[in-house]
């Protein structure tokens, strides 16, 4: 048996220890036979959740990057299958020179299809086309007595709508087919709109929701007053086959070289670096022809960016709210960080479209979300929270569990009211701290 050892987080905030079991084949059966009937297991893609829910303290891990294999791929469909463990990253190098994109992605690529899976992720295009689980064709789930079931929308449907967005709770997922969409090239054609508060960006939204595939914002989150919610709206669309010349484009990236004793995000560089990211262009509008690289990835660039938060780490708030009531709500959150001095460089606003949610623990609802880290600043923070919950709760949103490592109990179960339908689908030998934190009673 090995030896237990640490994972970790994205955030860093939480760490547990817990002892691996390896399937060195996805045709591999789980190694246990969960004797003592105490000890539970839970999947682990590559460590992207930044809090609990990709965490099982004293459990077992099913670390799954070893399940990295393509099984087939069909040029002329788009259709791809591949173990659990492919990276997205490795998926755009395979089929990116042969035409075709992932219809979903989220803001990294260095997340593994089986954790896209589970937390039934989504991108810049859920106003378009829904979630990653909306173009997963097939998958197989294998569960703790080592059963098998190949799971589609319309063959054991229950099981995969539970799977999808199932935060690995259903069972491990060993492959999977999704369907990817064609693309001519790897460019778009992006523009970046400065707009001025918070109505100008539910305006932007609105407009561009239509004409372009891809939405986001970028909000500076330090602003108050009249400026409240200003920020730069970024949208795009793949670009067409006889697009003009594209730029050259090298990839790179660099590591972040150490973890700092403090967290390098305080007040003063927040504040510093809010008003200079604010003024980055000159003119209101800036269009480009620009690599799929960092339109999408933007924080790729930047391996293990997550140390600059210090040794303590950090949290990300990720919630949406319904449409109705959205601007009122993302108002007093944004008056509440700002006023509290916390936030981070990184604030993000999108409006999710109306597409039904593809599993039921899905995230995204038609509504606005927003998302932001915090330095771990302990009992400070959890203040803080305790406010947006608040804000969060009157609205009628939820918060996003692949963000989360503090959420109470019962913010969930009002957000997520299908958890108790959810939970006859539990693997009886699957658990995680998020999931006894959430459903403790
Ligand atoms: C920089 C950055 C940007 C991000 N942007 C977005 C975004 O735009 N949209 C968005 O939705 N998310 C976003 N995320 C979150 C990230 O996409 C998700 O947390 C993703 O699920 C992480 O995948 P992972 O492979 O690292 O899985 P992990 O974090 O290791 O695990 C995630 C969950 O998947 C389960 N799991 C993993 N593999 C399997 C398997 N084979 N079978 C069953 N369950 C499995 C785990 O048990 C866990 O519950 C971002 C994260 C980062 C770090």
């Amino acid at each position: 048996m090995a030896q237990s050892q640490r994972y970790r987080s994205w955030g860093r905030a939480i760490h547990s220890m817990q002892q691996p079991l390896w399937l060195h084949s996805r045709h591999d059966s789980l190694p246990t036979d969960w004797a003592d009937g105490s000890t539970t297991a839970l999947p682990y893609g590559n460590g992207r959740s930044y809090g609990d829910s990709c965490l099982n303290p004293n459990g077992y891990a099913l670390p799954t990057r070893q399940l990295n294999h393509f099984i087939d791929f069909n040029p002329q469909t788009g259709l791809l299958s591949c173990e659990a463990g492919v990276l997205l990253d490795a998926i755009l190098q395979l089929t990116l020179p042969q035409g075709w994109f992932l219809s979903v992605t989220p803001g990294t690529r260095f997340v593994t299809v089986g954790g896209a899976i589970a937390n039934d992720v989504h991108g810049k295009n859920h106003h378009k086309v829904g979630s990653f689980g909306h173009h997963v064709t097939e998958l197989e789930l294998l569960r703790s007595d080592n059963s098998r079931s190949l799971c589609t929308p319309t063959h054991q449907a229950a099981l995969f709508r539970a799977t999808l967005g199932g935060l690995g709770l259903t069972g491990l997922i060993t492959r999977a087919t999704l369907q990817l969409r064609p693309v001519h090239n790897p460019w778009l054609a992006a523009e970046t709109v400065r707009f001025s508060d918070l109505g100008h960006f539910f305006e932007l939204a609105a407009e561009s929701d239509r004409d372009y595939e891809y939405t986001v914002a970028w909000i500076d989150c330090a602003s108050q007053g009249k400026r409240l919610g200003r920020g730069l709206f970024m949208r795009g669309n793949h670009a067409p086959a006889q697009s003009a010349a594209p730029p050259c484009y090298r990839s790179r990236s660099a590591t972040f070289p150490l973890t700092p004793p403090l967290s390098l995000v305080n007040q003063l560089s927040l504040t510093l670096f809010n008003q200079l990211y604010y003024h980055k262009q000159w003119s209101e509008r800036v269009a480009m022809v620009q690599h799929y690289e960092p339109f999408f990835y933007p924080l790729d660039g930047i391996l293990e960016w997550n140390r600059l938060y210090g040794p303590k780490g950090f949290y990300q708030y990720q919630c949406v709210i319904p449409m109705q009531g959205s601007y009122e709500a993302v108002r007093e959150l944004l008056q509440t960080i700002s006023a509290s001095g916390m936030g981070s460089f990184l604030a993000v606003l999108k409006v999710c479209g109306e597409i039904a949610p593809a599993g039921l623990l899905s995230f995204p609802l038609a509504g606005a979300t927003l998302a932001l880290d915090f330095p771990n600043r302990g009992a400070a923070l959890e203040r803080l929270f305790e406010r947006l919950d608040t804000i969060v709760s009157h609205y009628g949103g939820r918060l996003y569990p692949a963000k989360d490592g503090r959420m109470p109990a019962a913010l969930f179960q009002q957000g997520y009211p299908e958890w108790q339908l959810f939970s006859q689908w539990l693997d009886p030998h699957f658990s995680s701290a998020f999931w006894r934190r959430v459903t403790e009673r």
